[in-house]
């Protein structure tokens, strides 16, 4: 089974500062289609974001959506989406202490860092806005408050759109590598899944093993941490996307296409009808 594992904002969807080529979502949907390989977003987006995202794009429905960070996952079969209780019981299994009105009450009181809507909580997911500038107190305050009695795990990022610094407090077992990890399983794909990011909250999955990319566009802190992350351990694997494929620029979902093709998960046996740049 090939998996191709990506995420949305920025990765597969054209929504930052880059250009983007124009045929390339039509490329993606057709090549990933006719080759047949398991399709899953690994998004900070909730269902009704990804929906939407999937209209306003013209990207496919995917076969899997890990969603809220990972702590969700649904599977999309003939037009409808089913939850996967396996994965919830399993959450609920590996981090015993998560207590999410806990950690709620106990955050409520930082300065520099407020909650985020209702429709970016969940029970495996709590949220907050961060005054980016002045993240590393605000993060240090959070961890001296909650470190470790709640089995959970603090994933930041940065969103480069708007300038807001991206606090989510998660169950340590229920993250974007955690749900990439539980389908990889429950698919029995070992670590052959393509996982493709572009930013802060993509670096655990990409180091978790799998094969990485980095689209072109990804931002400066993931390049970073990617290179720190390879010093340490040189067995990683990551192809930061540079252009020229297929005459595609790299960036966003070419960029996708230009790592899984270099990873053989696309390959030129199948004929395409979408013209190419
Ligand atoms: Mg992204």
């Amino acid at each position: 089974m090939k998996i191709l594992a990506t995420d949305l904002d920025r990765t597969l969807l054209p929504n930052g500062s880059w250009p983007a080529d124009e045929n390339a979502i039509p490329l993606f949907n057709e090549w990933t289609t006719k080759q047949g390989v398991l399709l899953v977003y690994i998004t900070g987006r909730n269902l009704n974001l990804t929906e939407k995202a999937i209209r306003e794009y013209g990207v496919r429905f995917p076969d899997i959506l890990c969603g809220d960070v990972g702590t969700t996952i649904r599977h999309y079969k003939n037009g409808a989406w089913s939850m996967d209780q396996g994965w919830i019981d399993h959450v609920h299994a590996m981090s015993p202490r998560w207590d999410n009105p806990a950690i709620r009450n106990l955050l409520a009181q930082i300065d520099g860092m407020r909650e985020q809507e209702a429709e970016h909580q969940n029970e495996f997911k709590q949220s907050y806005y961060v005054d980016h500038q002045n993240r590393d107190p605000i993060l240090a305050e959070v961890e001296g408050l909650i470190d470790g009695k709640f089995d959970e795990v603090l994933v930041y990022s940065f969103d480069s759109n708007n300038g807001n610094g991206l606090l989510d407090v998660l169950p340590d077992s229920a993250t974007k590598q955690t749900s990439l990890e539980y389908v990889a399983k429950v698919y029995k794909a070992g670590k052959d899944i393509v996982f493709c990011g572009d930013s802060g909250n993509d670096i655990f999955p990409l180091t978790a093993g799998f094969l990485g990319v980095m689209v072109r566009n990804a931002d400066e802190q993931l390049v970073q941490q990617v290179t720190e992350a390879k010093q340490k351990n040189d067995a990683i694997q990551i192809y930061h996307a540079q252009g020229g494929f297929k005459g595609l620029n790299g960036y966003y979902v070419s960029g996708v296409l230009e790592g899984a093709y270099h990873y053989g998960l696309l390959d030129e046996t199948v004929e395409l009808t979408t013209p190419l740049p």
